[in-house]
């Protein structure tokens, strides 16, 4: 008899950088509620790569309030934080592509230019997240400068090397890189979506002092855990481009993915960990109970 096929793997993949609010609730909510259904495997993992944002005590609250909500999930927990190494070799098997390239501009040095354009009246192309796209460092510096940094040897973020990027997919075999969607993007956009991994611009691959990022390390974690079903909030939908380039850059397979609606708070506005919006803690300080986060969610 054939082996059964393994069991889809599902996982919330929480920033300890702050406690979890009722966005984070219907996630892992959501997560683990598929998986179940699908008779799959529920993981955890922790995204921990910067370590000026995030704090033990937060991690310690992610564990707290999901075990609140009632769910169990799989251990050893992966802390990104301790897989740098995994990072650095798929930043390698990049470089070793050619499709990395150091950039000397500094993050001050970017929102100065940003802000100096935003001065000027004149409209700057913006990513799906409605920021300035990255226009190369010799938009912002003297050539003469981006040649003695790079002498010295400063340290530099590196960035993907989009044109590279992209013609060495063109090259592979050229079909367009799509994804398939079972939930819906912030238009309705569901089934078959096409990436445009080019509205993100030269995305940063590594910091000098976080030497990964959120990008290649969600897009290493995935593969190396056998994540089969990416379900998460919708504000990561236009994300997935950069995801699916990254992945077929580094011959890694494709989820699927499942983009939930977002809570928004009264304001009309997405939740966030820094806005200080209505924390699980504090829900069950007030005296809430889980089922009734659960209804509140509106599951
Ligand atoms: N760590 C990310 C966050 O907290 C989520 C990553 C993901 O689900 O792909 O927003």
């Amino acid at each position: 008899m054939p082996d059964s096929p393994p069991p889809p793997v599902f996982r919330f993949a929480p920033s300890p950088n702050g406690r979890l609010h009722l966005g984070h609730a219907l996630s892992a909510l959501l997560n683990a509620e598929m998986a179940r259904a699908a008779g799959g495997r529920f993981l955890l993992r922790i995204e921990d790569i910067d370590g000026t944002r995030t704090r033990p005590e937060f991690e310690a609250g992610i564990y707290e309030d999901l075990a609140w909500l009632g769910l169990t999930w799989e251990s050893p927990v992966r802390r990104q934080s301790e897989h740098f190494d995994a990072y650095r070799a798929a930043l390698d098997r990049l470089s070793a592509l050619g499709v990395v390239a150091p950039s000397y501009a500094t993050r001050r040095e970017i929102a100065e230019w940003a802000a100096a354009a935003a001065g000027t009246g004149e409209s700057v192309p913006r990513d799906p997240d409605g920021a300035p796209l990255f226009p190369g460092d010799a938009a912002m510096l003297p050539a003469d400068e981006i040649a003695s940094r790079r002498r010295l040897g400063a340290p530099s973020a590196l960035r993907l090397d989009l044109p590279a990027a992209l013609a060495r997919l063109g090259g592979a075999g050229g079909e367009a890189l799509f994804w398939d969607e079972t939930g819906a993007g912030p238009h309705g956009e569901t089934g078959r979506i096409a990436a445009d991994p080019a509205a993100w611009g030269p995305v940063v691959l590594a910091r000098k002092e976080v030497p990964t990022s959120y990008h290649l390390s969600v897009v290493v974690d995935d593969a190396l855990q056998g994540v089969t079903h990416v379900v998460r909030g919708r504000d990561l939908f236009a994300a997935t481009s950069v995801h699916r380039l990254l992945q077929a850059l580094l011959g890694l397979p494709a989820s699927l993915y499942h983009h939930h609606r977002l809570i928004l708070g009264d304001d009309g506005r997405k939740l966030s960990k820094s806005r200080g919006d209505t924390s699980l803690a504090a829900l069950r300080a007030a005296g809430l109970t889980a089922a009734e986060v659960r209804a509140m969610v509106g599951l």
